[in-house]
């Protein structure tokens, strides 16, 4: 949502400039050292500070004399100190304690490890305190209360509904709301309105300012439902006109013709396989569309282990059958490593140069992959989003070949248009998007379905265990490892809580090394560096581990052959489609593959048994949307194809369907009068 009218507001006199722009340290109260941490968050300018949304809000609008507290249910209380005292409790912790009254009743306050508290205490000082209160006999207590000295004109800041920022270090709650007061009072009217009116009146929505005051500081909780819907539809909104203008793009735009030849004639005869037919009728389908120069602009889904990588080279291939260079993108270096190595396996024989860009590479390399990208003798390069960075130039770029759901939006898609032309586009994907749903997160998208594996192939066998039947899977897990079989062992991770997955996979990793000492065991979580991330797969997939634990960051991709058996603790946290995921990492090489899920509750066996039961990748998909709703895909399809501050497609999805045709009539109807709003501009 940056840049709005940046370029109009030049013009306009002194008074009505878009001062929204400002920098943030020219907001009062805000020093260098402030701006420094908002910037951490994102926040440059104070228009960054306004569309920078409160995590949660804490309702404090229930002000309450203290004797008119009711345990247990939180409260705002004005009180006046008596008495604070600190006192040393064992273990070298402090606790302060102070005694409060407003009249009616008492209070006593309790914080622990506050240095200097006592002081800001003084007897006779005025607090506002929010907290939960508990009796003790017949005084009431707080543990913890958030507190501020009164006076008088900040009581704004603290009762009312309160928002809660996103944190980082050094950046108290308190500064950010005010300072996003600030911005709310001195700036929202330089904001302008960017929804055509006739939008805003259909759908009865607030307008962009008053909905920007409402998100941080909300009247009611309804007002704030208003806010949140005029803002997410704005996005979805501003997403579809993006959307038909990709579409338009692609009748206006040119690329490489695509015209096969020698080059995917040898990939097709030097494959040990035979393509399947859905592999054979997404790969014409592709050349089909970029036969005659008009982008490609597809989406191949496909269930994991369908052979989507396969299609995909052999478009690559083709690609340079027509004289032009190919790009491929994987969300981690590690997967960029597994579709190098595919690349060199696969086309090379067929007489295709191919090059890998990772960080950490040597440096001569670097230069090398650089240069043949650049002069073209690569015909195939491997990499990580960097590839599209402006350090790397192609010599003719023809397609963009972009491997599993990854943060590749329509605003990246939108960004691969140079000067008229553009390079093809496929994305792969094993997550099966609803054909309603498709058309309104990347309607700009055509898409393609494998729906068939590879002949012979074994599909894994899921056993369902519990906790009881761990030292038999421990024995079971040494006898594999002793024929040559590897392991997954992917541990829980709570929702919303990052630290606590940390030690979930590192407690599990620990117990495992104490239990099975000759074995040699890596570990992965969200929390480590990629380097190290990156380490533990490679040293896993060489070999060198035969045990992995870690979490989901495991799902996409990760392609070891070797890998037999995949261990799953606390199945029910999981959507089927990830559980299904997870289980198509293994068996892919000789031996067969074993998914264990440990089900410890024994709650979930019913969903879990049905799950045991089909190896049908979209057929689990229908039944994760019978059981949980579109939600659950609706999350997964955004995470990679669309990315929102507000709005949240499970949710959201009438009213994006409503954005969607108001944003097709809104643009029928711009090609009558002048232009008001460019979705280019507003992106
Ligand atoms: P996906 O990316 O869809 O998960 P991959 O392209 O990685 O699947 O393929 C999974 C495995 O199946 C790879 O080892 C690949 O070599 C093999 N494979 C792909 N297509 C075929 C085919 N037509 N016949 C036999 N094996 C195939
Ligand atoms: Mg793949």
């Amino acid at each position: 949502m940056a840049n709005r009218n940046k370029s109009t507001s030049e013009s306009l006199p002194e008074e009505r400039r878009d001062k929204s722009g400002t920098p943030i340290n020219e907001l009062p109260g805000i020093g260098p050292k402030r701006a420094a941490l908002m910037e951490k968050l994102g926040v440059h300018t104070v228009r960054d500070l306004l569309f920078l949304f409160p995590r949660r809000y804490e309702d404090r609008r229930a002000r309450k004399n203290i004797s008119e507290l009711v345990p247990g249910s939180p409260a705002v209380v004005c009180a006046s100190v008596r008495n604070t005292d600190t006192k040393a409790l064992s273990g070298g912790r402090r606790i302060t304690l102070c005694d409060l009254s407003d009249g009616t009743s008492m209070l006593r306050a309790a914080w622990f490890n506050r240095r200097g508290l006592d002081k800001t205490l003084a007897p006779g000082a005025a607090l506002l305190l929010y907290g939960t209160p508990f009796l003790r006999g017949s005084i009431f207590e707080m543990t913890e209360p958030e507190f501020e000295i009164c006076k008088g004109q900040d009581e704004a800041s603290f009762c009312g509904i309160i928002p809660i920022y996103p944190a980082t270090g050094g950046l108290s709650q308190k500064t950010l709301r005010a300072a996003a007061r600030t911005a709310v009072s001195e700036y929202l009217r330089f904001i302008p309105e960017e929804l055509p009116p006739e939008a805003v009146k259909k759908n009865g929505l607030l307008s962009c300012a008053e909905a920007l005051k409402e998100m941080h500081a909300p009247g009611s909780p309804e007002r704030w439902k208003e806010a949140r819907r005029r803002l997410a539809y704005e996005e979805l909104f501003k997403l579809q006109l993006l959307l038909e203008e990709r579409r338009l793009e692609r009748k206006t735009c040119r690329s490489v013709p695509l015209t096969p030849g020698r080059y995917l004639d040898a990939f097709t005869a030097s494959l040990p396989f035979s393509l399947t037919g859905a592999q054979q009728r997404a790969l014409n389908e592709i050349i089909e569309d970029g036969a005659s120069g008009s982008p490609v602009s597809r989406l191949l889904q496909g269930d994991v282990g369908s052979g989507k990588t396969l299609v995909a080279l052999a478009f690559a291939a083709c690609v340079c059958d027509s004289g032009a260079q190919c790009a491929v993108m994987a969300p981690t270096e590690t997967l960029a490593e597994q579709l190098h190595a595919q690349a060199l396996k696969y086309l090379v024989p067929a007489g295709i140069n191919c090059a890998l860009l990772k960080a950490g590479m040597p440096a001569d390399a670097r230069r090398k992959t650089i240069s043949a990208a650049r002069n073209g003798s690569a015909g195939v390069v491997t990499g990580t989003q960097a590839l599209l960075s402006d350090k790397i130039s192609f010599k003719n770029l023809g397609a963009v070949i972009i491997d599993e759901q990854q943060r590749f939006g329509v605003r990246q898609r939108a960004a691969l248009l140079k000067n008229g032309s553009r390079p093809h586009l496929l994305m792969m994907s094993a997550t099966p998007i609803p054909r309603t749903m498709a058309q309104t997160i990347c309607g700009d998208l055509d898409i393609s379905v494998i729906d068939e594996k590879p002949a012979g192939r074994i599909p894994p066998e899921t056993r369902i265990i519990d906790a009881g039947a761990v030292p038999e899977l421990l024995r079971f897990i040494a006898r594999e490892i002793m024929h040559g079989g590897r392991i997954y062992w992917i541990c829980p991770r709570v929702e919303d809580d990052e630290n606590s997955q940390l030690p979930a996979a590192e407690k599990r990793f620990e117990w495992l090394r104490k239990k099975m000492p000759p074995i040699k065991i890596s570990l992965v979580h969200g929390r480590m560096e990629t380097e190290e991330k990156d380490a533990a797969l490679a040293s896993f997939r060489d070999g060198k581990t035969q045990i992995l634990v870690g979490t989901t960051v495991l799902e996409v991709g990760v392609d070891v052959p070797e890998a037999s058996v995949i261990v799953i603790e606390a199945p029910e946290r999981y959507g089927l489609s990830q559980l299904h995921q997870l289980r198509g990492r293994v068996g892919r090489g000789k031996r067969r593959g074993v998914c264990v899920l440990i089900s410890a509750s024994g709650s979930d066996t019913e969903r879990l048994r049905s799950f045991a039961a089909s190896n049908d990748g979209f057929e689990i998909a229908q039944a994760d949307l019978k059981q949980r709703g579109e939600g659950e895909l609706a999350g997964l399809a955004q995470h990679g194809l669309a990315s929102f501050r507000v709005a949240d497609l499970r949710k959201d999805f009438p009213l994006a369907q409503a954005a969607r045709d108001d944003a097709a009539e809104y643009l029928k109807n711009k090609q009558k009068a002048r232009p008001q709003c460019r979705s280019q501009e507003m992106a």
